[in-house]
């Protein structure tokens, strides 16, 4: 048991959910028939906080539902619980509503369960309730009230618990404290609090508070025009939200890298994040979002003259600003939107809109923007022959464009004044102006290559932090991805209905082939209820043993079968690959075995083959791993690898000198939990070979084996040259 919620606790950090999910799922069939009360009421709120995680991440209300069952199942249980459960009941609950944004009720529970944390000294649980509430307040915009309570949790952490024993406390404090500092514009604190998080994260394994670590450090690095940094940091959050299908973080980080690329002139790069998040996200944008987005393209398209693209965006924001009442947002969207007009030659609209948005300008005091309305006002004016307010209309334009410190405005400013003046005949200052105007554009120009410049030494930042990424994560790949990139509620859906197809698959193993694991730990556990009661003396303590080696051999039984289950389901691309390339990052993995036992592994030349990496990868690592593993006892294994190809098919050989395979078994091997071997003589679970057919089998080619006893055994695997249609 213990076992069991240990490790789904261990997934849930690394937010591996699926992982998580099927370890808590067993316990809990374990608590409910064997356990105690205590047992059901924990895995159940563990259950609880995995589905509201997984709800919040992949932004489906269905998921929410489910974890308030589970909370229903606890709260339900005959039996009184003390205290400290009773706080973590209602802490679930009111995170569940919380992340529902049922701000009143969420905070109801949570100060109950204050109230009753305070007055049992539970500091712990009391440190946790704080660092919610906060985060809680700071959701609802309340930024003060969400620092005092933050300053409070630090506080109580510091009287009463030790940082070195307690990181994963200070973990949950320091996040609160970062993203509230942030929103506080205290870049100097949410600094110090963000490095700080970021290396205890990576030293839990914490994926979501990494996360959360590296978008504290991506956005204040930018608010320090840090860009380069920036992106780094957001290009790895990125990568790790997709990853755990943390929806809400991966749309912050594609506008936030959109925004940068726009400011560094990089529009293609700029477009294809905001394209991203409007065809992959826009269900989950609210909507002063999506009006920032459409504004932020529309002014990328007339930047890059192309208006009649620019048009439709800033038409989409005024929209959708005036459905929800957003004057100001309004203004600044007819503002651009006339601007555009004018470039498409549309005057008498443009003179309209521009004329609405001076208006709202005025009454709201608003100056943001209004540089780009006063201008475009006096173009019109100019155009309409106008000159005298033209050019006063251009002055205003100039010096609100000065306060507001738009370069690109100023100097659009002084190229109308030049023309204006020219046309008026006034030679001299439209001469002035001229020179002004060619002045600043040479300097604007300048700054411009600059910041190409650093946006080119950003692309190869990335691409060198990419491999970094890839590398890390490489091992994680496989490991159950139930919310990896969907979005879309019908992609959540089929996934959760493939969930639940693993699941009915482990129901049937659990009953078959891992009858014996769970006997034993039935049987030990029993023993020791009825036999030793709560005396443990040296015999149980063996007996325990026993328990948790059964434990954790069910879960590796487990975690092989969801592996072979889940193989090749993915929606990994399939592309051209370098099968020397393949080999070469096995061995890195098979670093420490290659090494222990001395293995000699030569590769040939090796011929391109057409899959899904990770399916390679694994069908190699497999292979490989047991080429080692199967060694005779006294010499150190020689492993080649070499291929031959027709039209049809390449043909890849693995050939060792280990122990080899009797006749009669070489069929059998496949086939899935089928071992030759004792576990004491070799490891294993009996799974390897059976997800490397399943993976021949899904790349349209086979798998086999040649072998003799005591000489060694040759595995070969065909793949069609040709890719599959599917
Ligand atoms: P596991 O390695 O976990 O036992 P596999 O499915 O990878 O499971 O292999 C099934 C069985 O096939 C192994 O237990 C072993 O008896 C046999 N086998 C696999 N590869 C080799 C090899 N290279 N040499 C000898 N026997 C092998």
């Amino acid at each position: 048991m213990d076992t069991l919620l240990q490790d789904s606790r261990e997934h849930f950090r690394k937010r591996m959910l699926k992982k998580a999910l099927v370890a808590a799922q067993i316990a809990l069939d374990f608590a409910r028939k064997e356990g105690s009360p205590e047992d059901v009421f924990t895995t159940c709120i563990l259950l609880a906080r995995i589905f509201s995680v997984n709800a919040r991440y992949a932004m489906n209300g269905l998921f929410y539902k489910k974890a308030e069952a589970f909370l229903e199942e606890a709260e339900s249980l005959n039996w009184v619980p003390e205290p400290e459960f009773k706080v973590r009941l209602l802490h679930a609950k009111a995170d569940i509503k919380g992340f529902q944004v049922k701000v009143n009720e969420a905070s109801e529970d949570l100060n109950l369960a204050l109230a009753i944390a305070q007055k049992n000294i539970l500091k712990e649980e009391e440190i946790k309730l704080l660092v919610s509430y906060a985060y809680l307040e700071m959701t609802a915009g309340n930024y003060e009230h969400s620092m005092q309570l933050s300053d409070q949790a630090l506080d109580t952490f510091r009287e009463f618990f030790d940082y070195e024993k307690n990181k994963s406390l200070a973990a949950e404090v320091y996040t609160q404290m970062a993203q509230v500092l942030v929103k506080k514009a205290d870049y100097y604190h949410a600094l110090e609090f963000g490095q700080l998080l970021l290396s205890i994260s990576r030293e839990l394994n914490d994926t979501e508070k990494e996360i959360n670590a590296l978008m504290v450090m991506a956005i204040v690095s930018a608010t320090k025009a840090n860009y380069k940094i920036a992106m780094q940091y957001f290009q790895e959050a990125l990568v790790k939200s997709q990853n755990i299908g943390y929806q809400q973080s991966t749309v912050d980080c594609l506008i936030n890298m959109a925004t940068i690329y726009a400011h560094l002139y990089n529009y293609d790069d700029a477009l294809a994040r905001y394209n991203e998040v409007l065809e992959n996200y826009r269900s989950q944008l609210d909507d002063a979002s999506l009006i920032a987005i459409y504004n932020n393209v529309g002014n990328i398209y007339a930047s890059k003259e192309e208006p009649d693209v620019a048009h439709p965006y800033f038409e989409k924001a005024l929209i959708l600003a005036e459905k929800n009442n957003l004057v100001p947002e309004a203004s600044l969207a007819k503002a651009h939107l006339s601007r555009v007009c004018t470039a498409q030659g549309e005057i008498r609209k443009a003179t309209e809109l521009a004329l609405e948005a001076a208006k709202s300008f005025n009454e709201l005091g608003l100056i943001n923007g209004s540089q780009i309305n006063l201008l475009n006002l006096a173009e019109l004016s100019y155009r309409q022959g106008d000159l005298d307010q033209a050019a006063e209309l251009a002055m205003m334009g100039k010096e609100a464009a000065e306060k507001l410190l738009d370069d690109s405005s100023q100097i659009k400013a002084w190229q109308l004044l030049a023309a204006i003046f020219e046309k008026k005949g006034d030679f001299p200052k439209a001469h002035t102006y001229l020179k002004e105007f060619v002045k600043r554009s040479e300097a604007f120009s300048k700054m411009q290559l600059n910041r190409q410049f650093l946006d080119l030494e950003i692309k190869n930042a990335l691409r060198e932090k990419q491999k970094e990424i890839e590398q890390l994560t490489k091992e994680n790949e496989y490991q159950a991805l139930l919310l990896e990139k969907g979005d879309q509620i019908k992609k959540q859906n089929d996934e959760l209905l493939q969930m639940n197809e693993d699941l009915k698959q482990f129901a049937y193993v659990a009953s078959h082939d891992l009858k014996e694991p769970l006997r034993m730990i039935g049987s030990y556990a029993q023993i020791i209820t009825r036999i030793y009661g709560d005396k443990l003396d040296d015999n149980a303590k063996t007996y325990f043993g026993y328990i948790t080696e059964g434990v954790t051999r069910m879960n590796h039984l487990l975690d092989a079968l969801l592996k072979y289950t889940t193989v090749g389901k993915s929606d990994e691309e399939f592309e051209e690959l370098e099968l020397n390339y393949i080999v070469d990052i096995v061995k890195v993995h098979l670093k420490v075995l290659i090494e222990e036992s001395g293995a000699q592994i030569t590769v040939d030349e090796l011929p391109d083959v057409y899959s899904g990496k990770s399916l390679l990868i694994l069908l190699m690592q497999n292979l490989l791993s047991n080429a080692i593993k199967f060694r005779k006892p006294d010499i150190p294994p020689q492993i080649h690898i070499s291929a031959s190809q027709n039209d049809e098919f390449v043909t890849v050989k693995v050939q060792d000198n280990g122990i080899g395979i009797a006749k009669e078994h070489l069929d059998r091997i496949f086939v899935i939990f089928q071992r030759l071997h004792a576990r004491s003589e070799y490891e294993g679970t009996g799974i390897g070979l059976a997800i490397c057919q399943r993976i021949c089998q899904r790349l349209g080619g086979k798998i086999w084996v040649e072998s003799e006893p005591g000489k060694g055994s040759s595995f070969y695997f065909s793949l069609p040259v040709h890719p599959l249609e599917s």
